[in-house]
């Protein structure tokens, strides 16, 4: 059973202090995964476009230059030891899909992923999937159900019209928000996002950042389940944000396939 596989030797989500909320440099990361002994590194750095936000946690055009420059000479440099590839966590943004589209024709990537972060309201973006106070406040004053609805219609519609590979960060949505209440509708709104994932041949990441707030990877063991079924096949991702968290936790994902299976 294929799907019940992960392969633990690729890590295929980190970040760089290029995003401005992450630390290290490109080459940290590679020599982080080549002490932890994975096979392969891929940066996924974040993209977003026509997003009104009080901070910028995302690369410019001239960024994206430079980290495809270093991460050409750092596939060089490493190739003996470690195959490192170069990807984007794209964010959907459905007003500006084409620039996004724009975006993402300027490069060649190893792997584009897909997430939704941040959620248009009347007067600026608010991060859906932050901790900061002033996002919690955002999404309370927006209504919790009502964020988490467009959270799946919308990525959703991501999945269907950006040219993704693997989805991020599928349970993401107010992660840190105390009272977050799935309803029957949500888990319908998934299965719909699953069969999405399903059609368009992507997959689905296990990120193990899940691991820091509580005791499970993210997404739930629920929603892993049902991608199983659906025969999605799972990626693993730090989404290290340090050097030191690449490919963390990631001895706990054979165990974990063990409890799905
Ligand atoms: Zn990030
Ligand atoms: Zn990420």
């Amino acid at each position: 059973m294929k799907n019940y596989l992960i392969d633990t030797t690729i890590d295929g989500h980190v970040h760089t202090k290029l995003c401005h909320h992450a630390r290290g440099e490109m080459e940290e990361y590679v020599l982080a995964a080549i002490n932890t002994g994975l096979r392969k590194l891929i940066f996924l750095e974040h993209l977003e476009v026509g997003i009104n936000y009080f901070e910028s946690t995302w690369l410019t055009e001239e960024d994206f230059n430079y980290y495809h420059e270093e991460g050409k000479r750092l596939q060089e440099k490493y190739q003996d030891r470690i195959e490192i590839g170069l990807g984007i966590e794209v964010g959907y943004n459905p007003k500006f899909l084409k620039e996004t589209q724009r975006r993402l024709a300027l490069h060649t990537w190893d792997r584009i992923g897909i997430s939704y972060h941040f959620l248009e309201t009347d007067s600026a973006h608010l991060n859906m999937v932050s901790s900061k106070q002033v996002n919690i406040d955002a999404m309370d004053q927006f209504g919790v159900h009502e964020i988490v609805t467009r959270y799946y219609k919308n990525l959703q519609n991501a999945v269907e019209k950006l040219p993704g590979q693997v989805l991020c960060h599928i349970d993401a949505v107010l992660r840190h928000h105390p009272n977050v209440v799935m309803t029957q509708e949500h888990n319908a709104l998934i299965d719909e996002l699953l069969d999405s994932v399903a059609r368009n041949n992507m997959s689905l990441e296990v990120n193990t950042s899940g691991y820091r707030i509580k005791d499970e990877p993210s997404p739930s063991l629920d929603i892993l389940r049902k991608a199983i079924k659906k025969n999605i096949p799972l990626v693993a991702g730090s989404d290290a944000h340090r050097p030191e968290d690449v490919g963390r936790h990631f001895d706990r994902l054979p165990g974990l396939m063990e409890k799905i299976g």
